[in-house]
């Protein structure tokens, strides 16, 4: 199942998104209370990914300790493959290499662009870059 950038907005039905202080600065998904917090200190491109990355975690459910660690990593490859296509990437690596320049150009924070980047498909490296060596030539 392909996962849309729509599947990302919105929590599913009847949870909630609080938005408070954190310990941890970020985000947390309650499944007992059916509860999305964010942590109320986030900048516009991190809650944004936060958001999307804990509404993946509602709506794909808790998974036993010995998975969190696979569960993380798939996540957070899902909720940066989703926000970020190649098409926007590609344009915003030729309007800049600066990371945090790029990351703010597609509205992410630079830990997801990063996560992005380390996990391109090698069709989309190739296409990545074919396209900007067109234009750094
Ligand atoms: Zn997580």
């Amino acid at each position: 199942m392909t996962t849309t950038i729509a599947d990302l907005e919105a929590p599913p039905p009847e949870w909630t998104v609080v938005v408070q202080r954190l310990p941890s600065g970020t985000g947390r998904c309650l499944w007992s209370a059916r509860q999305i917090i964010l942590d109320d200190r986030l900048t516009a491109p991190q809650a944004r990914c936060t958001l999307a990355h804990e509404i993946l975690h509602a709506r794909r459910g808790a998974v036993p300790q010995w998975q969190h660690e696979r569960e993380e990593s798939l996540i957070g490859q899902t909720v940066a493959r989703t926000l970020i296509s190649l098409e926007s990437l590609v344009h915003a690596l030729q309007w800049s290499t600066d990371i945090l320049e790029v990351a703010d150009e597609l509205g992410v924070d630079d830990h997801t662009l990063a996560v992005r980047l380390e996990h391109l498909h090698p069709s989309e490296q190739a296409a990545l870059n074919t396209r900007l060596a067109d234009v750094t030539r």
